[in-house]
């Protein structure tokens, strides 16, 4: 099987075979994001994406998760994205699930009937960026959508019925936006009441194009506590019956997780814990631990 260059998966997807449906990220120019600087953008030929599920069939046993990489595999036409998951389908037929990042342009542009086309060949859930719900971080980040539009493609492939993991990114909006930030992602997680939401937590890796920014001090990045503070308002705001939220990923200075809105006053209670000095913060060494292997 061919990949190329370093490949990402959401934590989720440990177990999944991994096929490289696109190469690299189709917008590349979020300014907080490092992980396809190295690549140029390309879509793999067709014949090449079922060769590699031929190749995948001789190397392992059964295969029961799918993940098509890398940042935006539903970027691909419609058509193909239709051969690859028939090819899933029929390569192999004990696979009960397959899952992929989606950009919300991506998502965008497919019809209501294409998503359900979608989801009927197997393709169940879709991991996506919201990054924050306020307009004026995504464009001071260079997202590229507004969050309007993010919402619109989140409550598409809801309506479509596959599943939806949306991802946040705590301390996005420096010290000058923390508290729009927090209401504003927390008013946007609401509206598409996802089945999954994942907070990270904001930290400047390799070539990522805002540390520049960060250096002058024309960004300033939040403490821990300040996270936990901008936390603690996100997680009061939150409204979102049945969504899964986790926060527990390396980059976060806690952990927390849970299900809404029945584990939010846990949830606070462990944000108010963390915030009367109770509870230990994860260290920046540690929370940078995966960033020296790459
Ligand atoms: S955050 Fe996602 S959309 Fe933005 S550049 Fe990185 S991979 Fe691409």
């Amino acid at each position: 099987m061919r990949y190329e260059g370093r490949v990402f998966r959401p934590p989720s997807e440990a177990y999944s075979l991994i096929i490289q449906a696109t190469v690299g990220c189709s917008h590349n120019k979020c300014r907080f994001c490092d992980m396809y600087k190295e690549k140029s953008f390309h879509v793999p030929p067709l014949e090449d994406v079922i060769g590699d599920l031929k190749q995948a069939r001789e190397a392992y046993g059964p295969v029961n998760r799918i993940f098509l990489a890398d940042g935006d595999a539903l970027v691909r036409r419609f058509s193909d994205l239709e051969a690859i998951l028939g090819a899933i389908q029929e390569i192999f037929p004990e696979c009960g699930r397959v899952t992929s990042y989606g950009s919300p342009r991506s998502i965008l542009i497919k019809t209501p009937e294409q998503l359900r086309r979608l989801r009927a060949l197997g393709l169940k859930m879709i991991y996506m960026g919201l990054e924050s719900g306020s307009d004026a971080i995504l464009s001071h980040v260079n997202k590229g959508e507004t969050a309007a539009e993010i919402i619109k493609a989140g409550r598409m492939v809801r309506e479509a019925g596959m599943k939806l993991s949306v991802t946040a990114i705590s301390g996005l909006g420096g010290k000058a936006r923390w508290q729009e930030h927090a209401v504003k992602t927390a008013e946007a997680l609401n509206a598409m009441n996802p089945e999954y939401i994942g907070l990270l937590t904001f930290r400047l890796e390799g070539q990522a194009p805002m540390i520049p920014e960060v250096e002058r001090g024309d960004f300033q990045m939040l403490t821990p506590i300040e996270v936990a503070r901008e936390t603690l308002l996100m997680m009061e705001h939150l409204d979102s019956p049945g969504s899964v939220f986790r926060s527990n990923h390396i980059s976060n200075y806690i952990n927390l997780s849970g299900t809404l809105n029945q584990d939010k006053p846990r949830m606070l209670a462990e944000l108010h814990e963390a915030l009367g000095g109770r509870v230990a913060f994860k260290s920046e060494e540690m929370r940078n631990w995966d960033l020296k292997f790459h």
